[in-house]
């Protein structure tokens, strides 16, 4: 059965690369993540064979109301064809969510070592993400954390809309300042769409 959990304490995992403390505001409405009730954070990671650690490329915080708002940008179709992709995985994801549950591995590294969707280790992509939600001050183990392979947001990429994937590389490129040799990323914001 899938349970919600809630912990404490925020792994050092999630907390903003450049000041190693936690997120303190909303990248679209920059209002104080203390005053809303729920927030994600999302982090994308680049991964060079031979280099052990993994390069973050981008990472972000986003209040709930604006996450909702940037899933009304999401074509009607672009969200069906989603749909229907997620279903075709739901039974991948839920018995590794069944399984994180029943044995109570309420930490991050068990929930990311693979991709929730396909399996794929992420040790073995060139691209991954890692989303997780944090609840009043306090990280939710549900559904979330999220780890997404190269492998699966490239199916991902493949059945949003060109509209879909405009509005989300122009998110990209207002709130990050990427150098061009990775703009082409695979792994886009997965806000909204996960
Ligand atoms: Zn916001």
């Amino acid at each position: 059965m899938i349970k919600k959990h809630l912990e404490e304490k925020l792994p050092e995992f999630l907390y903003n690369f450049d000041t190693n403390a936690p997120f303190t505001h909303c990248i679209m409405c920059n209002e104080d993540l203390n005053s809303k009730e729920a927030y994600a954070i999302e982090k994308v990671f680049k991964q060079h064979k031979g280099i052990a650690k993994p390069e973050i490329v981008y990472e972000y915080a986003i209040c709930m109301d604006c996450a909702s708002g940037v899933q009304d940008e999401i074509s009607e179709e672009s969200m069906e064809s989603l749909k229907n992709l997620y279903e075709e995985y739901s039974l991948n994801m839920l018995m590794k969510l069944e399984y994180l549950h029943e044995t109570e591995k309420y930490n991050i590294e068990s929930w990311t070592e693979r991709c929730s969707f396909t399996g794929k280790e992420l040790r073995n992509c060139s691209e991954y993400s890692v989303s997780a939600i944090i609840e009043g001050g306090k990280m939710v183990y549900e559904h979330a954390p999220l780890a997404v392979s190269d492998e699966f947001m490239e199916l991902v990429q493949e059945q949003m809309s060109k509209k879909t994937r405009d509005y989300f590389d122009g998110f990209k490129d207002n709130f990050f300042d990427l150098p061009p040799e990775i703009k082409n990323l695979i792994n886009g914001p997965t806000v909204g769409i996960i």
